[in-house]
């Protein structure tokens, strides 16, 4: 069979549209909002408040999943009577603090709209912006992920290390993670279970929804600084998330002692060939001692690194063979949302 380049050209430039599956300007999915909340107590009932204005403005079917990452204010309480007042509500306890990531994805386990949408509870991200994403999900896109523009409230070393980072990031990994980018996002249910598939324990989020890879899309936004209360970071968690995302998306820090042993192996038989021939040609005396301290204490410490870099993999490696599970509900309110997984879900009429 002869295909003309023409047609094929006429393929290739349709393929953005052809990888989507529309859903029609009208489409209203039923919406799940997620928020792993830790010491919110002063910003969770006008996060609430927000929240419901939007999509209650949007008119479709909607719950809100608040999660309890172990909060040691009256955060819970708060849940609690968020969920009182208003059955649209999804409290969902965890057994003690499991930081952020594991926090988000045991709301994202709790969820059942067919979109689901995360936000930070200290609303440094919009609410207001999920009209603009659900314009996205409408044209067929299963990911529509917030880039954020501008840093309002944070450090210019903080702006700085995070733009290196997801640059280096970038270059030794295969995944495609975008820059600027958070936890905010609107998922399809199925985008939702694809990630609910990934169980590894040391969870770098960002790394995970760029691996599941399906038609995506930025939309563009300007974070705020933060509603009220203050943010669990520092630098050191700051190098630590750092490390996390680099072992778990790359082994190309471990080539890196390879090759580096091997260098300098070479450029040692080079020296002490040359040592040897300036011994014969002018009897020279060797001398020792500051050369042979220099090279011992460099060697001695790209030694060190280089088992200290394996020893982040094994590390990790002994983590995830535990095989435990990531985290422990200690109770759950559930919202009245249909669950969209369900065969005899879909909306009343
Ligand atoms: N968070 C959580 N568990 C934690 C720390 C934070 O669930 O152990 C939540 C927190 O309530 C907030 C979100 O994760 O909704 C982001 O945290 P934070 O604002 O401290 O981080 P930043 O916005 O500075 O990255
Ligand atoms: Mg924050």
């Amino acid at each position: 069979m002869d295909i003309s380049k023409n047609e094929i050209t006429a393929f290739a430039n349709a393929g953005i549209s052809a990888s989507l599956s529309p859903r029609g300007a009208t489409a209203m999915p039923s919406i799940s909002v997620v928020a792993p909340a830790y010491n919110e107590q002063e910003v969770l009932g006008e996060f609430h408040r927000r929240v419901t204005e939007v999509l209650a403005g949007l008119g479709c079917d909607y719950e809100i999943v608040l999660v309890n990452d172990g909060s040691r204010d009256n955060t819970l309480a708060l849940m609690h009577a968020l969920r009182e007042r208003d059955p649209h509500v999804t409290v969902v306890d965890l057994s003690r603090n499991f930081g952020k990531e594991i926090a988000l994805s045991a709301g994202l386990d709790h969820t059942k709209g067919e979109v689901v949408v995360i936000l930070d509870s200290d609303l440094q991200d919009p609410p207001e912006l999920i009209p603009e994403m659900l314009a996205s999900w409408r044209l067929g896109y299963d990911v529509v992920y917030g880039v954020r523009t501008q840093r309002d409230g944070e450090t210019w070393f903080k702006k700085l290390t995070a733009k290196y980072f997801y640059r280096l990031i970038k270059k030794i990994s295969r995944v495609n993670i975008p820059t600027d980018t958070g936890d905010f996002r609107l998922m399809t249910r199925r985008a939702v279970d694809a990630v609910g598939k990934l169980r590894e324990e040391h969870r770098f989020m960002k790394g995970l929804f760029a691996w599941i890879g399906f038609p995506s899309i930025p939309v563009f936004y300007r974070r705020d600084p933060r509603a009220a209360g203050t943010t669990t970071w520092n630098y050191w968690n700051l190098w630590n998330f750092a490390l996390e995302g680099i072992t778990s998306f790359t082994v190309a820090p471990l080539k890196v002692a390879t090759y580096l042993g091997l260098s300098v192996a070479v450029l040692a038989l080079l020296y002490a060939a040359f040592v040897v021939w300036k011994a014969l040609m002018f009897s020279d005396p060797v001398q020792g001692y500051p050369s042979l301290m220099a090279a011992m204490l460099f060697l001695g410490g790209v030694q060190l690194i280089s088992i200290g870099l394996l020893g982040e993999y094994v590390g990790r490696i002994f983590n995830e063979v535990k095989q435990r599970p990531l985290y422990l509900v200690n109770r759950l309110l559930g919202s009245d949302l249909r669950d969209a997984r369900l065969p005899d879900s879909g909306k009343t009429p």
